[in-house]
């Protein structure tokens, strides 16, 4: 008997639906991605009782004529796309010709188009994947679509979406998007028939100014850099417009909206010593790369996209930016000499990128009797009861580890033992500075125990959820919009992370915190991991890793190293870790400072 079966037409496309339709704001970004690949001068957004009701997109585009009307809502319909290389070379916006088939499978659609050549338009009407009517008709040039009673047929889903509120503010998010993506279309929005967006055809820097409000045009400033890899442009704001929430940070790449937690932080960095902290700047960067160099294996409704070069565009972008703000004038101090990790040689535009390469000792062999390092515990012994224990730390890291801190000319120290001795240990504020044959070994306290408390954390985290503490009177945050929404969409993560909590719209309630979280550092740790949810992309892993990270870091603020006996825990804990020489926000644990270099610094004061 035969049991494998093809999956009807229609079942397809609603199963398809459910990956690119998720909420009415996919189905927007679809359709004015549509009429931006159909050369609409411009396009008006109509959406009733956010979206649920109606999503209507009119454009003034090349519209259709009537076969390509009626194949446009068939699965894998593109006039985008015809060989396997296009894949790699996409200029326009759709690329997997499923949009209007999904739309369509979910709910009901009316689409009105005509073309310049034809003398009649057509109209076609297609419910939950069927069509019902189609007929030829009178209408302006270029495309009208409604999506109607979105997920009608799809109870879980219909039910799933949020209040028309939250809904029309992911939808009013979407249309920023494509807004500031193409000043020269006009754009109008409509909710229930009042105006949101009125946005004239005009240059960039107006369009962002229209879209931030009045007298921003004096508060941002703008930024652009040509290289072989790739070319930024974009608009800045001012230190001083740097908010406390964030939100107007947007990164487009090829004109495609998109989340970068990575560039994010090569611009936060940028902005350092000119913002307060905890402050985030504007932003409106645009980088144009070549389509082949970015991964196109994204998925439609995913906004992170993969870069071959995300390094070089990470020190790109900020060294692009420091420059800006030098040049117009907002840094008056900034020493650039200190910028060391970023310097670029002079003239480094328009030259082939050579990747960076990692200095080996040939001679070193891994199969080298290596002495364990040892570390000796002195008179006072560890309060915590923690057996050294050392094991992990393997030859080749060291060897990796002094490879890489030393000068080329200084042979790799391997075949003597690393010993710390407790008593060696001597504390200067937060550092600890030790000896190590013929070296100096500065490590930084407070990034080691970033780094044992985070790899402690991600460790059970992945098994279970977190050690939760319970407080004694529940702790009551009043929360906007935008954050109810990001708990809301995260919920199970905070769980896991240890919180234990109650919501509504306007009050988030906590009853449960993770054990890590100092109980006077609660109120702003939560609006760190609030912010942070609110802007970070939703892969769960990373997610994870940004929301520990942001416990461990309010943590460890609240660090002091008292005793010898407590950094000797850290420390010795910190030689057990994978990663131990970086912090896991990427700075370096340690420095070595070789003796050779201190006889020179000497040397060279007399
Ligand atoms: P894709 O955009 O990936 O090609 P879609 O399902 O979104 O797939 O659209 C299918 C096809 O329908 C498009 O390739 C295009 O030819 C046509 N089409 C869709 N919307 C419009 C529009 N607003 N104006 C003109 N043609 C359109
Ligand atoms: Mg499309």
């Amino acid at each position: 008997m035969q049991i494998i079966k093809l999956l009807p037409e229609n079942l397809a496309n609603q199963i398809a639906a459910g990956e690119v339709v998720q909420r009415p704001a996919s189905v927007v970004k679809e359709l004015l991605e549509n009429a931006i690949d159909a050369k609409a001068g411009e396009i008006t957004l109509s959406i009733k009782d956010g979206g649920r009701t109606l999503i209507a997109v009119t454009d003034n585009g090349k519209g259709m004529n009537a076969v390509d009307a009626e194949m446009s809502f068939q699965r894998h319909a593109t006039s985008k796309l015809s060989t396997f290389n296009d894949l790699f070379n996409l200029s326009t916006m759709g690329f997997r010709g499923e949009a209007l088939a999904s739309i369509a499978a979910v709910s009901h659609v009316s689409l009105t188009t005509q073309t310049e050549e034809d003398v009649t338009g057509f109209s076609i009407r297609i419910e939950g994947g069927k069509k019902k009517l189609a007929s030829e008709t009178i209408c302006p040039k270029g495309t009208h679509i409604e999506v109607k009673n979105l997920f009608y047929n799809v109870p879980a889903r219909r039910n799933f979406l949020k209040s028309d509120t939250v809904e029309f503010h992911h939808i009013e998010d979407t249309f920023i998007h494509v807004a500031i993506a193409h000043p020269e279309v006009s754009f109008k929005l409509l909710h229930n028939e009042e105006v949101h967006y009125n946005l004239q055809s005009t240059n960039l820097k107006r369009r962002i100014t229209d879209v931030l409000g009045k007298n921003a045009e004096n508060r941002i400033f703008p930024i652009a850099c040509e290289t072989d890899i790739v070319t930024i442009e974009g608009y800045i704001g001012k230190p001083e417009t740097a908010k406390k929430t964030r939100g107007n940070q947007q990164f487009y790449v090829n004109t495609r909206f998109f989340k970068s937690s990575y560039f994010n932080h090569a611009i936060q960095t940028a902005f350092e010593g000119l913002i307060p902290d905890k402050t985030h700047p504007i932003y409106f960067i645009f980088l144009t790369v070549d389509p082949s160099r970015i991964d196109v294996n994204i998925h439609p409704t995913k906004t992170e996209i993969k870069f071959e070069e995300e390094r070089f565009i990470y020190s790109i972008l900020h060294s692009t930016i420091r420059e800006s703000l030098g040049k117009f004038n907002l840094t008056p101090s900034l020493d650039f000499e200190l910028e060391t990790a970023f310097d670029l040689p002079a003239g480094f535009e328009k030259k082939p990128v050579v990747e960076p390469t990692i200095k080996v000792d040939p001679n070193f062999n891994p199969f080298q009797p290596f002495e364990k390092p040892k570390i000796h515990q002195g008179s006072s012994s560890s309060d915590r009861g923690v057996e050294p224990k050392s094991q992990n730390v393997k030859p080749q890291d060291w060897a990796a580890f002094y490879a890489i801190n030393e000068e080329p000319e200084v042979p790799v120290l391997m075949e003597s033992a690393l010993s710390l001795n407790l008593d060696d240990l001597v504390m200067v504020g937060k550092y600890v500075i030790c000896s190590y044959p013929n070296n100096a070994l500065l490590i930084d306290t407070k990034r080691a125990a970033e780094r044992v408390l985070y790899d402690g954390i991600i460790d059970q985290f992945v098994k279970q959820p977190l050690h939760q503490q319970m407080l004694l009177f529940p702790f009551e945050k009043s929360i906007n919009l935008e954050e109810y929404r990001a708990i809301e969409e995260n919920k199970s993560i905070l769980m896991q992370l240890g919180f234990n909590f109650s919501l509504t719209s306007e009050r988030l309630v906590i009853q449960g915190v993770p054990e890590i979280i100092p109980e006077n550092s609660l109120d702003e740790c939560l609006n760190e991991i609030l912010t942070k949810l609110a802007f970070t992309t939703d892969l769960k892993e990373d997610l994870a890793h940004i929301l520990v990270l942001t416990m461990v870091k309010q943590s460890v603020a609240f660090f002091t190293l008292k005793d010898k006996t407590e950094v000797f825990y850290y420390v010795q804990k910190l030689m057990e870790c994978k990663d131990w020489t970086i912090s896991p926000s990427n700075q370096k644990i340690m420095l070595s400072l070789p003796l050779e270099k201190i006889n020179q610094l000497f040397e060279k004061h007399v």
